[in-house]
């Protein structure tokens, strides 16, 4: 448990704290998916997977497709059979 100063805080304040505590314990319920460097996310396989198994694509977020090379492939294969 934690101490506060009561007589100054406000309830605000208080929620604020225990939301930086709730942090500090891992308990956030945001998760935001942070690829690790060098491998970005694939919307394909819906993992992180090395950057260089991306086509290099200039519109596309860090330069490359969203979908790595083995999905795309699978993706055209689906479509053209
Ligand atoms: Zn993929």
């Amino acid at each position: 448990m934690i101490e506060f100063p009561k007589f100054f805080l406000t309830m605000a304040e208080v929620e604020e704290v225990l939301a930086e505590k709730r942090e500090e314990d891992g308990e956030t319920t945001q998760t935001v998916a942070v690829p690790p460097q060098g491998e970005k996310w694939c919307g394909g396989c819906k993992q992180n997977v090395p950057l260089a198994a991306f086509h290099k694509n200039k519109r596309g977020k860090f330069g490359r497709d969203s979908w790595c090379k083995s999905c795309k492939r699978r993706r055209y294969k689906e479509m053209h059979g």
